[in-house]
């Protein structure tokens, strides 16, 4: 962790800020740049795109136009797995976000196994296209399997993650790796936000329930990637870092899993 507790370092040295706005779902056009523009307003410094989103035009207009240096933005977008080639596809998505690099550059899925694509993974690192690579959706065991046969590591699995898939093992077997795990719909895609458990902890806290949901995450060392499309939204999910869930806080969301711990990236596969 950085000094501030903004920011992670990648075991290949490089900074992650530890949260990211999320832009899947998010249609290409002027709701995905102003979606783009107020996170960058609001604070943000890190954005997770892919090419299966059909969005990078709009982000990268977007950080453009924010005025905001390059250096200062993490970006992030991922090989579409079903295409041939991650460094072709890297340069494809390059030429569509109209910048030279991203900073990380992930595997969107293991669809055909954990290891075919890392070969043009790596070239899309070495030729600096990517400045860190990673993976998504493995879990531990494919993540071993690539381990097995890489030059260079991942640092990175993106995954979902959040109090109520809390897949422990996985975590804990990722840090033993020196992964970084990102939790991708820590706000379960909406669908926790109702909770009740959660609503309790967020009202004697005077915080929303995304709030806590997004805090338990940076409290268990995890980059989080909330999504949103409403400005007031993306400012509250920012709002994380000026407060601290309490041990019985953690111990009570730690209840919620339904995974029973696991060391998987899903429980069903979409693919
Ligand atoms: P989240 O878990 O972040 O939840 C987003 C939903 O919650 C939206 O419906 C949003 O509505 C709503 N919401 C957000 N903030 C608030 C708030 N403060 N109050 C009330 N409602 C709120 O969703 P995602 O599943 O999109 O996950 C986040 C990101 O993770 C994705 O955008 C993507 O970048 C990444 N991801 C990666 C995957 C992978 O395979 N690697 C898979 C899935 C996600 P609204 O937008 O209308 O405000």
């Amino acid at each position: 962790m950085t000094a501030d507790g903004r920011a992670r370092v990648l075991a290949d040295g490089n900074e992650i800020p530890v949260l990211g706005l999320g832009v899947w779902q998010v249609p290409e056009g002027r709701e995905c740049e102003d979606t783009v523009r107020w996170a960058l307003e609001a604070g943000y410094r890190h954005v997770d795109t892919a090419q299966a989103y059909g969005n990078e035009r709009s982000v990268g207009r977007a950080l453009r136009e924010s005025g905001v240096p390059r250096e200062d933005i993490f970006v992030t977008t991922k090989f579409y797995p079903r295409g041939k080639d991650a460094e072709a596809e890297a340069q494809r998505s390059l030429e569509r976000l109209g910048v030279d690099y991203v900073d990380l550059y992930i595997i969107h899925w293991p669809q055909g196994g954990p290891t075919w694509a890392w070969d043009g993974m790596q070239r899309a690192r070495e030729r600096g296209y990517a400045r860190s690579i990673g993976v998504s959706n493995f879990s531990l065991g494919e993540l071993d399997e690539l381990l097995a046969v890489a030059d260079t590591r991942p640092v990175v699995n993106q995954v979902q993650f959040s109090p109520f898939e809390d897949r422990r093992a996985l975590l804990d077997g990722c840090e033993q790796r020196d992964v970084v795990i990102e939790a991708y719909s820590p706000l379960g895609t909406g669908r926790h936000l109702g909770d009740d458990r959660v609503g309790r902890i967020a009202d004697r806290l005077g915080r929303t329930p995304a709030q806590v949901l997004i805090r338990w995450c940076l409290q268990r060392d995890l980059v989080v990637l909330p999504k949103s499309t409403h400005r007031e939204r993306i400012e509250e999910n920012a709002q994380v870092f000026d407060f601290t869930l309490t041990d019985d806080d953690m111990a009570a969301l730690d209840a919620l899993d339904t995974t029973g711990g696991t060391d998987r990236a899903r429980e069903r596969k979409w693919w």
